[in-house]
């Protein structure tokens, strides 16, 4: 039921009985709203654009209707009294681990069910894939370059695919990581042919490329768009702002990590050179601190941001380098110690996507030259920043 929307329950989609097990058993109670919109619609055979931020449960999302659509029985090939699995679907991504990831996933979803899965990157020998391949699979995990090979060889049969998936197709990172990057495009599209006009194709991404309004307009024209990207938004948030001298800021801080209730924090300065005299004046202090700015090297960056994302540390001070803000759920605190100068700085950095309804504070250190800018934005965006009260109840963050 295509119009069945929230509240739905993973029985809802009459799945297999062994795939619903699998489901349960991974411990997914019920449907995130991502799956909520693109399971049902995916089941109908439709093809799929959908959008949504990192850690809202793609995978599962599509991997759940692919497992479905594979059938053990059908989907096989006889000869004589043998029957082998016809690679029934391909799912692309950009890396690696990424392939052994979703792969992981693919078999623990589909545990109950007798479904063999294969994973297939570059970087490793192409000869063993040959040879597992003489096994043959019914779902297919990998990079564009390496099935593209195999399919050339006529190793890979793709004639009777009926599902593609290109999941993570514009990621954060380097260039290369890109699915339709001028490096991938090329292969995504010479394996699209060797697939059977009817095949099905399922794009998941956190970011849309510009170069995706060509692709769709010429492989999946009639595609659902599914977009969970919210705007950004400060409902939820509580803002309180501390009138400060310039010199007092760093006491402040203290005053602030100790008094309120963090489990998460990210600082805001406005340069770079103060991102890292305030991190280390915060190890000083005795907080566990990182520091992400734009002079870092992207790899350095990118390392920082998982491991804080990860947990790996309480507080991340950074200047605006993330142009969309930094939307990590278990970040309760966001302390402003450089006020931005636009309303629109202020909302990445301290607006959240509203859909998941998390609360949150935000606290603004303004000395008197940023008094103006207060207004102006308190204004400009139409909310409130209130003066701190002594007490902070936690229950509001
Ligand atoms: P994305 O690809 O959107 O970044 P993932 O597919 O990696 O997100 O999922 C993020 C986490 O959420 C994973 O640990 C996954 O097991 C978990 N998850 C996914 N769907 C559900 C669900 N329906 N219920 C509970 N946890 C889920
Ligand atoms: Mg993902």
């Amino acid at each position: 039921d295509v119009t069945a929307t929230k509240g739905n329950e993973f029985e809802d989609y009459f799945l297999k009985r062994e795939l619903l097990m699998g489901i349960y058993e991974k411990g997914f109670e019920r449907p995130s709203p991502i799956q909520e919109e693109s399971i049902p619609i995916a089941l109908t055979g439709s093809d799929i654009l959908a959008r949504a931020k990192n850690g809202t449960g793609k995978t599962a999302a599509f991997c759940i209707p692919a497992l479905e659509k594979i059938d053990q029985e059908s989907n096989v090939i006889q000869v004589f009294s043998l029957k082998f699995p016809i690679c029934a679907v391909v799912i692309l991504v950009p890396t690696r681990e990424l392939a052994l990831q979703t792969s992981q996933v693919c078999k623990e979803l589909g545990k109950h069910l007798n479904i063999q899965v294969m994973v297939t990157t570059g970087g490793t020998s192409l000869k063993d894939d040959i040879m597992r391949l003489y096994q043959p699979v019914h779902l297919l995990v990998g990079t564009p370059g390496r099935i593209l090979d195999l399919s050339k060889k006529g190793i890979c049969v793709l004639k009777d695919c009926a599902m593609l998936v290109m999941d993570e197709w514009f990621t954060f990172c380097s260039q290369a990581d890109k699915l339709l990057s001028p490096e991938f495009q090329p292969s995504v599209e010479q394996l699209i042919h060797f697939m059977p006009t009817n095949r099905q194709i399922l794009m998941f991404s956190a970011t849309f490329p510009v170069t995706v309004k060509d692709f769709k307009d010429r492989y999946l024209p009639k595609s659902y768009v599914i977009n969970l990207m919210d705007e950004l938004t400060l409902k939820g948030i509580t803002q309180f702002y501390a009138f400060v001298e310039e010199r007092q800021k760093v006491h402040c801080l203290n005053t602030l990590f100790s008094k309120l209730q963090i489990n998460q924090s990210i600082i805001f300065c406005n340069s770079v050179n103060r991102v890292e005299l305030l991190a280390k004046k915060i190890t000083e202090l005795g907080y566990s601190c990182f520091y992400i700015h734009a002079k870092m090297l992207q790899d350095h960056r990118n390392r920082v941001f998982h491991d804080f994302r990860n947990g790996a540390c309480r507080n991340l001070v950074c200047t605006d380098l993330f142009t969309r803000g930094i939307d990590i759920q278990a970040v309760n605190v966001v302390i402003n110690f450089d006020f931005p100068k636009n309303s629109e700085t202020y909302l990445h950095r301290v607006g959240r996507s509203g859909r998941f309804g998390h609360l949150g504070l935000a606290v603004n250190l303004i000395t008197y030259e940023d008094r103006f800018n207060l207004y102006r934005i308190e204004q400009e965006l139409g909310t409130e920043i209130k003066q701190i009260p002594p007490f902070i109840d936690q229950a509001i963050y």
